[in-house]
């Protein structure tokens, strides 16, 4: 039997993106019709918490359970808005970049789709600043869309209204963490906000406000136009869909695939990206972007979803799987991502802002032999420090997840270095170029 690809079926990778008469004719557009002509805004929501939809973006929050926590509409001022966060930026993810290049409309339809769900009047796509080649693909949409009448004043012939525009970044990580992207819209400092109150109580502007991921918005058209026991039908577990899954490393083929939600680390890398390169051997996994726990040989065969990958340790974030290989120095390996984390720190905490520069330093002194034994204790404690609870949103708490599991499935790295006063692992290419 074929799979089904409904996020990418009009993808195709170095081509433009899909033209609006292309995007229809793969039924595009449709579910938007269907909602319009048959269903409430309850029914669609009803239908997207059915499906079991969670969000693409990282937390995994139900999709559904989200938008029904906006207050009633004649309860509340108006506009409510829907941000569509595209400020993709998590090291060793791109699949929201390939959706937006490739297939601009099944975002937009699944925007459409859920503002007239919570009634919303104003969407945003707030879009990564170095994804250019995405603004002018949603650009270009965005124009076809109104011209067809499939935004803008009465969709399709209904009472139902709405703009989208279309919103760069000012190109920090922290914008992609919901609240921080909300003051960052509202032209403010990029830093996340207290919760609650939640935004979908008072999010942009003080409105009820819906921020979900690129992904996420693709794949409602499918659920609302095929049903949500079609999109269940799709798995391979209990969670409905396809994910987009990415493999990056030393293996023969990195790239991206659409698979059904739940297939097996194992899969992506040995079938999907052909194994390691030659002359090298596994080491272990990040499976969700760089703020997730490395998993081991042991951990191969776990599905890649929310729940299988929790239970054995570490997070399916954004799915998208970074391979450590046995001629990579580990250290070197967690120094470089926690060195972005630290960069990238909105430095509103005292625990993130001044803890982040420290590990990043005690890291480096440990990859280049300078490191001394004390540092390792003082590394894990940093993890507690810097840990869930103790900061004011999750990019600390997410920075330590690689470092706490490192610590403790490459601890005698830690020690080799420090005892033998140098990095034992040939030093990569762009290491070398860079110092
Ligand atoms: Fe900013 Fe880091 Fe604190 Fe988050 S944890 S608010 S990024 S300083």
């Amino acid at each position: 039997m074929k799979m089904e690809r409904p996020l990418t079926k009009n993808i195709r990778p170095g081509q433009p993106p899909a033209s609006i008469q292309e995007y229809e004719e793969s039924g595009g557009y449709q579910g938007l019709r269907k909602a319009l002509r048959d269903l409430t805004p309850t029914a669609v929501i009803e239908e997207v918490k059915a499906s079991g939809l969670r969000g693409r973006g990282g937390g995994g929050f139900p999709t559904g359970q989200k938008w029904s926590l906006l207050p009633p509409p004649d309860r509340t001022a108006h506009p409510r808005y829907v941000v569509v966060n595209a400020d993709e930026m998590e090291p060793g993810a791109f699949k929201d970049r390939i959706l937006l290049e490739g297939d601009p409309h099944l975002m937009i339809e699944g925007a459409v789709l859920a503002a007239y769900a919570v009634q919303a009047g104003v969407v945003y796509i707030f879009l990564r600043a170095e994804y250019s080649a995405a603004a002018r693909s949603i650009s270009k949409a965005l124009s076809e869309a109104l011209d067809h009448h499939y935004l803008g004043k009465r969709i399709l012939g209904s009472e139902f209204h709405l703009e989208v525009h279309l919103h760069i970044s000012a190109g920090r990580y922290i914008c992609g963490e919901e609240t921080a992207l909300l003051s960052a819209l509202e032209g403010g400092r990029a830093i996340p906000r207290a919760k609650p109150p939640y935004p979908a109580v008072s999010g942009l502007f003080a409105k009820p406000t819906v921020v979900n991921n690129v992904e996420t918005f693709c794949n409602i058209p499918g659920i609302i136009l095929n049903g949500a026991d079609w999109y269940q039908a799709l798995s391979r577990t209990g969670e409905g869909g396809t994910k987009i899954y990415g493999v990056s490393g030393r293996v023969k083929q990195p790239g991206w695939w659409e698979l059904p939600m739940g297939t097996p680390i194992r899969e992506l890398i040995e079938e999907h990206a052909q194994g390691m390169q030659e002359g090298y051997r596994f080491r272990a996994v990040i499976p969700g972007g760089a703020s997730t726990e490395f998993l081991t040989e042991e951990s191969l065969d776990t599905p890649m979803d929310f729940e299988h990958i929790q239970k054995v340790g570490s997070r399916l974030g954004t799915g998208t799987i970074i391979v450590l290989d046995d001629r990579t120095c580990p250290i070197g390996m967690v120094h470089n991502l926690e060195a972005f984390f630290a960069r990238e720190s909105c430095g509103w905490c005292t625990p993130c802002r001044e803890g982040l520069p420290w590990v990043t330093k005690i890291l480096h002194a440990i990859e280049s032999g300078e490191g001394v034994p004390e540092n390792i204790n003082i590394l894990k404690e940093h993890t507690h420090l810097l840990g869930p609870g103790n900061t004011f949103c999750a990019l600390a708490p997410g920075a330590m997840e690689p470092l706490a599991s490192a610590l403790k499935l490459f601890e005698s790295d830690f020690h080799r270095h420090i005892r033998e006063r140098l990095c034992p692992y040939p030093k990569p290419e762009w290491r070398r170029a860079h110092g």
